[in-house]
């Protein structure tokens, strides 16, 4: 079976403004790199759909969904931008973004768990795993991951879902989202100190937080998913597995200091299929988060899409 891959061109179109490391080049460069390298073939590249407010409402407040909404619809309506926090900002095509980058998320969940991709790959923008259940943060509008892992849970009914974040910075939103949820194993490796500064005492027995400071390597980080991560994941038996697929770890990449390489990216990836595949019949969604050094994030995803396509 394949991998099914998403990247919906509204998210393109989410646009920070100069110099914000959070840009659409992200997208072009990983884009750009998997024709380049081949790899775009072995893929099953999928449309996405919108997010509901339904959907998304299983992760955020009733009411911070309609706040959020309604700060889109003025920058479209007014043709600018609105800050909603010091790093994160409402664009005019921001709105139809952050819809489709949470329904992507959800589209692959339903793709996935319908038997009609064996993973899936959501290339989209904004990101989400800052987003708290009320709180826009750290480029994150709404949480697509929480949010498609309670699609999961709530709509098909699954008891058990894992989510594997590697992204260089605590995954909060999702920690606060999902804390004490005892449906919900989350599996965290991030550097600290550094932003958002919180996650070394971690807010619930579900969520397993690795802090490790900066200048850490490849080799230390292996050890301690071996270690701390994979021990829970194999006595929780996940039926699916989702990923907060941050490549910001990466040596070359200036938002932080972790020294991973593409080849740490694949080998986490083969640790996280080996749990896919022996509780969850191989039942992966892995949605892009942060990485913003745009060779290194475009070689790191392929890094990532080998191993999740086989190939
Ligand atoms: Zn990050």
């Amino acid at each position: 079976m394949s991998t099914a891959f998403y990247s919906p061109p509204e998210c393109r179109s989410h646009d920070m403004g100069p110099g914000h490391p959070e840009c659409p080049q992200r997208l072009d460069a990983i884009l750009d790199h998997l024709r380049a390298t081949g790899l775009d073939v072995a893929l099953d590249y999928r449309d996405a759909l919108p997010a509901t407010r339904e959907q998304l409402q299983r992760a955020h407040d009733a009411r911070y969904v309609a706040e959020v909404s309604a700060v889109f619809e003025e920058a479209r309506r007014e043709g600018r931008s609105r800050a909603l926090d010091p790093d994160t900002m409402a664009c005019p095509a921001t709105g139809k973004a952050a819809y489709i980058a949470a329904g992507a998320a959800v589209t692959a969940t339903d793709a996935v768990l319908a038997g009609e991709a064996q993973n899936a790959f959501c290339a989209v923008r904004p990101p989400g795993h800052h987003a708290t259940r009320s709180e826009t943060m750290g480029f994150c509008f709404f949480n697509n991951v929480a949010v498609a892992a309670r699609h999961a849970l709530d709509a098909h009914g699954l008891q058990r879902v894992a989510i594997v974040d590697f992204d260089v910075h605590h995954g909060n939103g999702t920690e606060d989202i999902l804390a004490n949820d005892e449906r919900v194993l989350m599996v965290g490796i991030f550097q600290h100190p550094l932003y958002p500064g919180n996650g070394a005492d971690p807010l619930g027995d579900n969520m397993v937080n690795v802090p490790v400071p900066p200048y850490t390597e490849g080799r230390e980080v292996r050890e301690m998913v071996e270690a701390l991560w994979m021990p829970r994941l194999h006595e929780f038996k996940p039926q699916m597995v989702f990923v907060s697929a941050g490549f910001d770890a990466h040596r070359e990449d200036q938002l932080a200091q972790l020294g991973l390489v593409e080849a740490d990216y694949e080998w986490i990836t083969r640790r996280v299929k080996d749990v896919a595949d022996a509780h969850a019949k191989g039942r992966i969604v892995s949605c892009l988060e942060g990485g913003y050094a745009l060779s290194a994030l475009a070689r790191s995803v392929a890094a990532h899409l080998r191993v999740l396509a086989g190939v």
